[in-house]
C-alpha cells in the first residue's frame, strides 16, 4: 500500500547491500564476504555480467585488450582462464564472468531479477533502508552502488516512434536469441562505440544497411587477432608485474604509451608514429602516441588530421567521406571509437549513409524514418544512442541522505562527489567507478578493484574502531569537485563539450567533465593517502 509503513524483519538486515552484479558488484562481493561481512547483491537483470549482459549486439566486444580487461586479484584465475582473441568478444567476457562467480561461489548471494528501487538513510538507526521493485524492504549498514557507469540506455525520443510498424532494437538490451536480418531494409542511429561495432555486422547479414549519422566519431582499426600463445606466455608469466606496471600509467592499462611530448618531433616523425599506430598496433594505443595528443592543440591537430586522411583514402565516395570525417572538435573530444572494417562498410553497395544534421530525422512514420528530403523505408531499426552515463542508474533510485536530502538534487549543479566514492550527507554510501573518479577513462576492471579494495579496507578499519559511519565532508567534497572541474577544463572533452561525458546527451544535464582527468595513477595515490592520513576529508560517528 502506498505510504505504508512495513515491518522489517531482522532477517534482512544486512552489514552490505551491493547493487549491480556487473564486474564491480562480484567483486565487491567476494571482497566483503572475506571480511566476515554477511553480504546480498540485487541485479535488476535475470543473470549477472552487467554490461556484457545486456549488450549482445553482433560485434561487441572490448577495446581493451582480453589479457588487462580482466580481474587481477586472483593469481589462480588469471592463470586459469584462457583469452582466444586479443579482444574478446561479448559472449567470451559473460562466459569468464560466469566463471568467475563459479569458481568463487557467489551466486548464491545474488538476488536477481530484483532492481533497487530506493534508499533512505534513517538518521536515527544510522541504517539505510532500501526498497526493491518487488515491494520488499531491506536494511543494512553499508549500500554500495555497484550501478554502472553505462547500465541506463537513453530512452528514444524520435516523434512517431511507436507508429512505426517494422521491429526496433537496442544494442544495450539485445535479445538473447539474436535477430534475423537476412533480406531485411535495417536502419542504424549512432555512430559511437556501439554503433561502429553494429555496423559492419549489420551490413554483412541484412539486405540493406541505412546508417543515420549526427556526429561522426574518430575511429582507429582494432586489427584484432586470434592470441599467439607465445603472447599469452609472457602475459602469464608476468602477470604481476605488470600488472603492478599497467596501475602507474594514467589508464590503467599498459598501451605503449610516448613518453614524449608530440612537439619534440618533427611533423614526419609525429605521421610516422600515427601511421605505425594506425596500421600495426591499432586501438585505443593511437591516442596514446604522445602525452599530449588530447591536449595540445598543435599534436591533438596533427592526429586529427591524420584520421581524416585515412577516412578519405579509405571511404572510395568522397561524399560519404566527407560525412564521416570529424569536423569542428579534435580526436579525445568524444570518446575515441575502435573498429573492424567501420569506414571499409561504406564502400559497399548494400550501405547507404545519411547525414542527418544537413537532413535532419522529422519523423518516424509506419514505413520507417522520414528525414526532412525523403522517406526510408525499414524493416529494422537499431538504436545505438548511448546512456545516461555515470550519474543515470544513481539519480534513478530514489537515494535521500540526511535531512531528507535526495541525490538528484545534491547534483543539480553537477555530480558531486569525494573522490567519486562518497557523497557528502549520505553515510554509508559508496559509489564504485563514481563521477569524479577516473573510471570510465581508464581500465575500468581495474578502477573497479582499486575501488573496492578501498571500500573494503575502509569497512574493515571501521570496524576495528568501532565506527558506525563515515561520511564525506561538504569541504573535501567541494574542494575536490573544484578539482575535477579545473582538470578536466584542460582536455578536449572540454574543449568539444558535446559528448557523454560532459553530460551532453541527456537533455537538462549539468554540463561538466564528470570523470577525474588527472590520470589513474595520480589518482590512486590520492585515494591512499587519504586512507593513509586516517581517511582525510571523511567524518566518523562512533
Ligand atoms: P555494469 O557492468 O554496468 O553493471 C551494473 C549492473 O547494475 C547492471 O547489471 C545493472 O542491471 C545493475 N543495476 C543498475 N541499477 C540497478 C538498480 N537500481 N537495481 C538493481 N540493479 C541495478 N570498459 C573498459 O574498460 N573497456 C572496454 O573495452 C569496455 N567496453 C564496453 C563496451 C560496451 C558495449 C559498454 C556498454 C561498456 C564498455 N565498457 C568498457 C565499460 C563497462 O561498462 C565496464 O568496463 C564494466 O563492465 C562496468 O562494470 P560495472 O560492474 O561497474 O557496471
Ligand atoms: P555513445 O557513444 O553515446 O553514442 C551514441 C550515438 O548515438 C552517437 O553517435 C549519438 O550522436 C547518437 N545519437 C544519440 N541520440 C541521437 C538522436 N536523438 N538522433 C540521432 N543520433 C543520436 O553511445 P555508445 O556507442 O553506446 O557508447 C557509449 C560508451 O560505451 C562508449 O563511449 C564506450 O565507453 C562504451 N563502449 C565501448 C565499446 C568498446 O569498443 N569496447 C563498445 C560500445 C560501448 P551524437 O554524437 O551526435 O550525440
Amino acid at each position: 500500500m502506498p505510504g505504508e509503513q512495513r515491518e522489517i524483519s531482522p532477517t534482512l538486515t544486512y552489514d552490505v547491500l551491493v547493487v549491480g552484479a556487473g564486474f564491480a558488484g562480484l567483486y565487491a562481493l567476494h571482497r566483503l564476504r572475506g571480511l566476515g561481512c554477511s553480504v546480498r547483491i540485487f541485479e535488476a537483470a535475470s543473470d549477472i555480467g552487467g554490461t556484457w549482459f545486456w549488450n549482445r549486439y553482433p560485434g561487441a566486444r572490448c577495446d581493451i585488450e582480453s589479457m588487462q580487461y580482466s580481474y587481477s586479484f586472483s593469481e589462480e584465475i588469471q592463470q586459469e582462464w584462457n583469452w582466444s582473441e586479443y579482444y574478446a568478444s561479448q559472449p567470451e567476457i559473460l562466459r569468464y564472468i560466469d566463471f568467475v562467480a563459479d569458481k568463487l561461489d557467489l551466486r548464491a548471494s545474488i538476488q536477481l531479477n530484483t532492481r533497487v528501487t530506493a534508499a533512505h538513510f534513517n538518521e536515527q538507526t544510522s541504517q539505510w533502508e532500501v526498497s526493491t521493485d518487488d515491494g520488499e524492504r531491506y536494511v543494512t549498514r553499508f549500500l554500495v552502488m555497484a550501478t554502472g557507469c553505462l547500465s541506463i540506455p537513453l530512452e528514444p525520443s524520435f516523434p512517431g516512434l511507436p507508429e512505426f510498424s517494422g521491429e526496433i532494437y537496442r544494442t544495450s538490451d539485445w535479445p538473447h536469441e539474436g535477430i534475423a536480418l537476412q533480406g531485411k531494409h535495417v536502419g542504424l542511429i549512432g555512430t559511437g562505440s556501439s554503433g561502429v561495432q553494429i555496423a559492419p555486422k549489420l551490413a554483412e547479414q541484412a539486405r540493406h544497411l541505412t546508417v543515420f549519422q549526427r556526429t561522426p566519431h574518430y575511429s582507429i582499426p582494432a586489427h584484432n587477432r586470434p592470441l599467439d600463445p607465445e603472447y599469452v606466455r609472457g602475459w602469464k608469466e608476468n602477470y604481476k608485474e605488470r600488472r603492478r606496471a599497467a596501475r602507474q600509467t594514467r589508464n590503467s592499462t599498459l598501451n605503449d604509451a610516448g613518453d614524449r611530448s608530440g612537439l619534440e618531433f618533427t611533423w614526419e616523425e609525429r605521421e610516422r608514429e600515427f601511421a605505425r599506430r594506425w596500421e600495426v598496433t591499432g586501438g585505443i594505443g593511437f591516442i596514446y602516441a604522445f602525452p599530449d595528443v588530447t591536449v595540445n592543440d598543435e599534436v591533438n591537430g596533427h592526429a586529427s588530421d591524420f584520421v581524416r586522411r585515412r577516412i578519405a583514402s579509405t571511404v572510395r565516395d568522397p561524399a560519404n567521406a566527407a560525412i564521416l570525417t570529424p569536423q569542428g572538435y579534435g580526436i579525445g573530444g568524444k570518446r575515441i571509437c575502435v573498429d573492424t572494417n567501420y569506414y571499409e562498410t561504406f564502400n559497399r553497395q548494400n550501405v547507404t549513409l545519411v547525414d542527418i544534421r544537413s537532413d535532419p530525422i522529422v519523423q518516424m512514420t509506419p514505413r520507417g524514418i522520414r528525414t526532412k528530403s525523403i522517406e526510408y523505408a525499414l524493416d529494422v531499426l537499431v538504436l545505438a544512442i548511448g546512456f545516461d552515463a555515470m550519474t543515470g542508474a544513481l539519480t534513478k533510485v530514489e537515494i535521500t541522505g540526511r535531512g531528507g536530502r535526495t541525490l538528484r538534487d545534491h547534483w543539480k549543479e553537477g555530480p558531486r562527489t569525494y573522490l567519486g566514492l562518497s557523497i557528502a550527507g549520505f553515510p554509508n554510501l559508496f559509489v564504485i567507478t563514481g563521477p569524479g573518479s577516473p573510471s570510465v577513462f581508464a581500465n575500468m576492471v581495474t578502477s573497479i578493484e582499486q575501488h573496492v579494495d578501498w571500500i573494503a579496507d575502509c569497512i574493515s578499519a571501521m570496524r576495528d574502531d568501532e565506527r558506525i559511519t563515515i561520511e564525506a565532508t561538504d569541504e573535501a567534497e567541494a574542494a575536490w569537485f573544484a578539482h575535477v572541474n579545473e582538470v578536466g577544463s584542460r582536455t578536449m572533452l572540454a574543449k568539444a563539450g558535446n559528448s557523454w561525458y560532459v553530460g551532453a546527451n541527456v537533455p537538462g544535464k549539468p554540463r561538466v567533465v564528470m570523470p577525474y582527468m588527472g590520470g589513474a595513477a595520480t589518482y590512486m595515490e590520492k585515494i591512499e593517502g587519504v586512507a593513509r592520513d586516517n581517511y582525510s576529508g571523511f567524518r566518523f560517528t562512533r
